[in-house]
This record gives structure tokens, C-alpha cells and sequence, in this order.
């Protein structure tokens, strides 16, 4: 198989943004791009399934050149779980591997944030999104107690190289991050 199913994914996103202006359009057209990424889990190489003792990890799979949108595998390991985080673009994320937990916030009149609705199960095939205009503020958590959870990520920028946020329960002023990737380079995808 080796990477036919990204190679699929990145031809059709490329079409997709290059076509397509509006957020809601590009979101719907993505969601069945990603769907079928995460049918099966069999492309993605171990490598990028690996996850760090400590820290859960982001490996870069492809960044559009024109930074329309970029591919990200994110792993959690056992109890691993991501601060309170923004991201400022739209992003898809399917779970691949494992199970996810995710709890959505807002920010109140005073600029704090406040947890919105119940935390929320998603298990491989189910795909979240998140958008300033659908709501952007959220956490995730590994589910599994004992193994890696896996999820692919599909945003609508270079997510690795933006500048977004992260809030913390006690303070009004978010804090300005750019969250990087993992080393590891992305892999070489031929697709002539
Ligand atoms: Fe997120």
C-alpha cells in the first residue's frame, strides 16, 4: 500500500483548496478525504506512529507548498492529553487508532475559559472539527489507559508553523505558542 492513501489524501486537498474559497466548502470537501485516510491504519509507517514517553507528538506528512493546508499524525501515549489549546484555522481530526477524548471551550465575558457541553468519546472512522467559526478552543486526551491513541490531522494552514494559543483555566490573557512537529521529516510523496 506504502503511501497511496496520503498521496490520494493530498492530491484531493490540493484540488479541493485550490478550487475551493469558503471555509464551510473546503471543510465539507475535506471530510471525505479524511474519511478514507482513516479507514485503515496500515499506510501510516511506524515511525510515525511512535509515541515520546512524556510528551504526545506531532509528525508533519505533508505541508502544502502554498500553505493551504498541511497533514498531521498526532500520537497520544498512555494518559497523555493536550493543554487548552486554540488553532485559528479550520482543522479535521480522525481518529485512526485508539480512542480520543475531547471537551470544547469558550472564552466568557471576562476572557476566561469555560468547558461547553460534555466531554466527548470519538474512536477510529469519527472525525471532529474544530474553526474559529465553529468553535476553536478545545482539549484532547488519550482514552486509553494502557496504549497510544493515533489521530490524523488536516488543517487549514502549515499548523506547525502557526501561531495560535493556550489558555489556561486561571488566567483572561491566552498565552501565544507555536507548537512545532516532531523531527522526523515528513515523508517524500511522489505525486506526478
Ligand atoms: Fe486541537
Amino acid at each position: 500500500m506504502g503511501w497511496e492513501p496520503l498521496k490520494d489524501a493530498v492530491r484531493g486537498l490540493t484540488e479541493l483548496t485550490a478550487r475551493c474559497c469558503s471555509e464551510p466548502e473546503v471543510i465539507k470537501g475535506a471530510r471525505p478525504i479524511l474519511f478514507k485516510l482513516i479507514e485503515n491504519s496500515s499506510w501510516l509507517e511506524s515511525a510515525y506512529k511512535e509515541p515520546h514517553p512524556e510528551f504526545y507528538q506531532q509528525y508533519l506528512l505533508y505541508a502544502d507548498p502554498s500553505n493551504r493546508f498541511s497533514v498531521v499524525s498526532f500520537v497520544w501515549g498512555p494518559g497523555q492529553s493536550t493543554p487548552i489549546h486554540d488553532h485559528t484555522v479550520w482543522g479535521l481530526v480522525g481518529v485512526l487508532e485508539g480512542a480520543e477524548k475531547c471537551q470544547r471551550y469558550e472564552r466568557n465575558s471576562m476572557g476566561m475559559v469555560e468547558p461547553v457541553g460534555s466531554e466527548e468519546m470519538y474512536f477510529p472512522g469519527d472525525i471532529d472539527c474544530v474553526s474559529p467559526s465553529v468553535g476553536d478552543i478545545h482539549t484532547v486526551a488519550n482514552a486509553l489507559p494502557d496504549k497510544p491513541s493515533i489521530s490524523i490531522h488536516i488543517y487549514g494552514a502549515n499548523i506547525g508553523k502557526t501561531s495560535r494559543h493556550v489558555f489556561k483555566p486561571d488566567l483572561a490573557e491566552p498565552i501565544n505558542f507555536i507548537s512545532g512537529y516532531n523531527p522526523l521529516s515528513a515523508p517524500v510523496l511522489d505525486l506526478s
